[in-house]
């Protein structure tokens, strides 16, 4: 009998070619999906073609693949299970939102012979990491008569990209001695987007005068237009792989891109699980997951209701919910060597030991956790060694050097029986984050097992 606990490096055990495809694949996503309608749109696309119909047609009450979309930023995927929904269901809720630089609405200026535009950051970011970095503009713009622009500019080898400057050494002797925090100003996130003037001399902005122009002609767009616009910059490019041994990936938006890819795989995945599936993707995790398309929002009563009203059933969806259980799934951070000193090592998540399961998240005293119930976490344990998926336990950090939240308190509170459960990255929030391929592939693992025979 074992007496002693360890967790186990998930190489071991894991099949390399099947970790090795399935990384191929989410680089594909993870590269392509940078923002959440554009991961609402891969894989509305994907359950499409694997039958899903939408949930909020009439008319196919008598089929069982299900998805519903909220305002091209959440995305809901049903599967019918061997037991009715009235049993409850086995949800894996992730979000596709990630830190990053959004535009603001009235954005265009320019100063010493250089056009800007205006920024708000979104999220917890790290500012000075997001300086002189080639950064990529994506988003939409919905002009003066109503037709919407989706722009994508800064991916492909030819295509310009959009840079935040920073202050020479030579000249940085007194920002040098800003604390981190103070380094770069929010103001101060600013990228270049042009630096040639019209030819009229008698135009006051010349540089904002040749941007605009250039809009103009080539989107069809004016100055207004951008009031009505999302438009963020984000790194440019695509994911790559780490290491001599390429047993990593570094990417933008693995928090929390990773957990949508694997969890909504693993519900294209699964054949007809125990009990109902259900992954929700949903946004604004990095901001509070406020607004109609967090997760504090009711869309997944909503949706619950519309199916059940197209099954007939008659019990309340909060009686469902009641039944149900949850993975929340969101990335942990991973012990760095270089950063011993934030991590309590009995209780870290390590790079390559699998998926990290979190009985407490929140922070200092446990302040905003959500805190999943001993039972509960014993009935994962269970699932996940009788599958022989690589996983450990632990905390984010150590306590009172900081903590985070995920959207599992708001699951929570809904009476659904939540645990957190996602893969550990190095690097959370930085312009591109490094993710295990080990880890990546234990995580769609866990959610395949937990949507498929969870029973709690
Ligand atoms: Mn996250
Ligand atoms: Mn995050």
């Amino acid at each position: 009998m074992e007496l002693k606990y360890n967790s186990k490096n998930a190489w071991g055990t894991l099949n390399r070619d099947e970790v090795e495809g399935f990384s191929e694949n989410y680089k594909l996503f993870i590269s392509k999906a940078k923002t959440e309608r554009e991961a609402v749109t891969f894989l509305q696309k994907e359950a499409e073609a694997l039958g899903f119909v939408n949930l909020f047609n009439d008319n196919n009450a008598s089929l069982s693949k299900f998805y519903a979309v909220n305002d091209n930023k959440n995305i809901l995927l049903l599967k019918e299970g061997n037991s009715s929904v009235e049993e409850g269901i086995n949800f894996v809720f992730a979000h596709l939102d990630s830190p990053r630089i959004d535009v603001k609405q009235n954005p265009l200026y320019e100063g010493f012979d250089l056009a800007m535009f205006k920024t708000h950051y979104y999220g917890g970011i790290k500012k000075y990491q997001w300086v002189t970095t080639p950064l990529a503009l994506h988003g939409v713009v919905i002009r003066k008569d109503g037709t919407k622009l989706e722009l994508e500019i800064g991916e492909e080898l030819n295509d310009p990209v959009f840079v935040i400057s920073d202050l020479l050494p030579h000249l940085a002797r007194k920002q040098m001695e800003q604390n981190a925090k103070e380094l770069i100003t929010a103001e101060a996130l600013d990228p270049i987007v042009g630096s040639i003037p019209v030819p009229d001399e008698k135009e006051k902005e010349r540089f904002k005068a040749y941007i605009l122009e250039l809009l103009n002609s080539k989107y069809g767009i004016v100055e207004e237009d951008l009031l009505s616009s999302e438009l963020t910059f984000l790194p440019a490019g695509n994911a790559r792989d780490v290491g001599f041994d390429r047993s990593a990936i570094l990417a933008y938006g693995h928090d929390d891109r990773i957990c949508g890819y694997t969890g909504a795989r693993a519900i294209f995945d699964i054949q007809k699980g125990q009990k109902t599936s259900v992954v929700l993707l949903l946004d604004k995790e990095e901001i509070g997951s406020d607004g109609k398309t967090g997760a504090q929002s009711d869309f997944l009563e909503y949706a619950l209701e519309r199916y059940l009203a197209k099954k007939g059933v008659k019990k309340s969806d909060r009686e469902i919910l009641y039944k149900s259980s949850a993975i929340s799934a969101d990335v942990n951070a991973a012990a760095d060597p270089l950063y011993k000193d934030a991590f309590e090592e009995q209780n870290a998540a390590i790079f390559g030991r699998g998926i990290v399961v979190t009985k407490v998240t929140g922070s200092g005293g446990k302040y905003g956790a959500s805190d999943a119930s001993a039972e509960l976490v014993f009935a994962l344990r269970k699932l996940l060694n009788e599958n022989k998926v690589p996983w450990q336990m632990a905390e984010l950090g150590k306590v009172d050097v900081g903590g985070g939240g995920t959207v599992a308190k708001f699951m929570a509170m809904r009476g659904i029986e939540t645990i957190d459960a996602g893969p550990a990255l190095l690097s959370m929030h930085a312009p591109m984050e490094i993710a295990s391929k080990a880890d990546l592939y234990s995580s769609y693992l866990t959610y395949k097992f937990f949507l498929d025979q969870f029973n709690f």
